[in-house]
């Protein structure tokens, strides 16, 4: 017989909010149980910042719930609805394989999703079996939680559960649970799929629950639903740029997987890149590169094109004004990338003030670095640690020519090379997931129950700005492969 975890002492604070939108919005669906649940990872630090017990959750007993055998307390899990264009398609999606358990109210009074994901069937399905494969699961809570160490907004990862059961891909795997921690899933898909499907209260309805949700403390000036979209944009200006100034590539940037409160979501086939190449892609349905690496920030703009459309019939019941004024809206996205990156980029090179001249600059080094095939982390590492000699460009004529002109830059300003240096180390970091080090530690995991590598590379990755003697082994890139690194979508 199952033990049953103490429902109280856990810590669950859970609200169902957006149960109270119109039914269009969701199905309420209870997980699927499974066979033989098994805690595998547990994040204390996460538990504990959003008001859950680490010692009462992470214990055996408690897979029970991050299998999705036992509900939590207060929880109404529901599938939510949302539509999407994939690649250029757009069609009707859903959680097809997550279940929404409720909003978690943490001891500061945030409202948090909790969700569960690969926990079955839904509505919205498909074809699809509703489940999902430890190793996609893993890679998801590694890389969400490498991001979190970076700064970067992001969903989070609470637990991963094994379900003592195969699923059938190619091959049968593992199957597991993700639990995951998201400000919210409100996607551009769930704008697009009320305004294909509902009625314009029910669009209301869910741009003034959003409203509320995420951008109630902000200005809403003559109109809030124009006041959303322009922060809407200006979070995505700063997320694309934050990825581009570490060399995140998400892999799968479709309408569905971008979320309305800006953080990161859907960590399917993303990774990071080694050698500078703006055509970098690593997915392997990507096939026409729509989204590499130097694509997402106009990626990111055409989604936030489809999130504006949706607004029209809210920002003016006057169609071309409402064009206008998203129109206006639109444009300013460029500018605020362009921005955020160059603001990042200088700090990455330790230059406090702007100067003209500080994009080409810039722009020179990237070359260098494409053409010579330089490794985008490690190069402004060893910048960091004011080691150029230790950058394998340093034979290169035009690498020690740019050297001088950004010493020359750097002496043109006020501060110190200490200055300059400490600003390096907050911007650049010593140490990202590389690809091959992922893959270990997945392997490790999956093939041999293994989880003390993944734990000791998301030890590191905690605080990627460290640059710790430990750190050191981490920093190495890949050795040459003859193919190239392929990732695939969370299945
Ligand atoms: P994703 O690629 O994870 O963003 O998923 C895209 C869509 O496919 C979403 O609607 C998912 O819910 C759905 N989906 C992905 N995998 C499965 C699955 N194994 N079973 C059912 N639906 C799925
Ligand atoms: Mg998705």
């Amino acid at each position: 017989m199952k033990e049953n975890i103490n429902p109280f002492g856990t810590g669950w604070n859970l609200d169902n909010s957006y149960s109270k939108l119109p039914d269009i919005f969701y199905t309420e669906q209870k997980p699927t149980p499974v066979r033989r649940p098994e805690l595998v990872m547990f994040n204390n630090a996460l538990a504990e910042s959003i008001g859950l017990d680490p010692v009462q959750l992470n214990n055996p007993k408690a897979a029970e719930i991050f299998a999705g055998n036992q509900i939590p307390e207060g929880s109404v899990p529901i599938a939510q609805a949302y539509a999407g264009h994939q690649f250029e398609h757009f069609t009707m999606l859903g959680d097809g394989r997550a279940l929404l358990l409720g909003e978690q109210i943490t001891p500061e009074g945030k409202r948090l999703d909790i969700q569960l994901k690969g926990s079955g069937r839904t509505a919205y399905s498909r074809g699809g079996d509703g489940k999902a494969a430890l190793g996609p699961m893993l890679r998801e809570y590694l890389i969400s939680e490498a991001m979190y160490g970076l700064g970067i907004p992001t969903t989070r990862s609470l637990a991963v559960a094994t379900t003592g059961e195969s699923v059938i891909r190619e091959m049968p795997l593992p199957g597991a649970v993700l639990t995951r921690v998201a400000s919210s899933h409100i996607r551009v898909g769930t704008f697009q799929f009320v305004s294909k499907w509902g009625t314009d209260e029910e669009l209301k309805a869910l741009a003034d629950y959003t409203w509320e949700r995420h951008f109630s403390d902000i200005d809403e000036g003559e109109n809030r639903y124009l006041a959303m979209l322009k922060e809407v944009i200006r979070r995505q200006a700063e997320l694309i740029a934050a990825w581009q100034l570490v060399g995140f590539i998400h892999g799968v940037m479709n309408t569905d997987n971008m979320v309305i409160c800006g953080e990161t979501i859907d960590y399917g086939p993303c990774a990071f890149m080694d050698v500078y190449d703006p055509s970098t892609v690593f997915s392997s349905i990507d096939a026409r590169g729509r989204y590499a690496y130097g694509n997402q920030s106009g990626i990111a703009e055409w989604n936030l094109s489809r999130f504006a459309e949706t607004l029209l019939p809210l920002i003016s019941d006057d169609h071309h004004q409402a064009k206008v004024l998203a129109m206006e809206a639109l444009v300013e996205y460029h500018r605020l990338f362009e921005r955020c990156w160059l603001a990042g980029m200088r700090a990455k090179l330790g230059i406090f003030h702007e100067e003209l001249q500080d994009e080409k600059l810039i722009g020179e080094l990237l070359e260098i670095m494409r053409k010579n095939q330089a490794d985008f982390t490690n190069m402004f590492r060893v910048l960091t640690l004011d080691r150029p000699e230790e950058s394998e460009l340093y034979e290169k004529e035009e690498f020690l020519r740019w050297l001088t002109s950004w010493q020359s830059r750097l002496e043109r300003q006020d501060e110190t090379k200490e200055d300059s240096i400490k600003l390096m180390r907050e911007y650049n970091p010593a140490i990202i997931p590389r690809n091959h080090r992922v893959e270990e530690a997945l392997d490790a995991a999956v093939k041999q129950g293994d989880y003390e590598v993944m734990k000791r590379l998301l030890h590191v990755l905690s605080k990627p700005f460290a640059y710790t003697a430990e750190q050191d082994e981490y920093a190495t890139p890949p050795k040459p492969s003859s193919s190239p690194y392929r990732t695939f979508c969370g299945t």
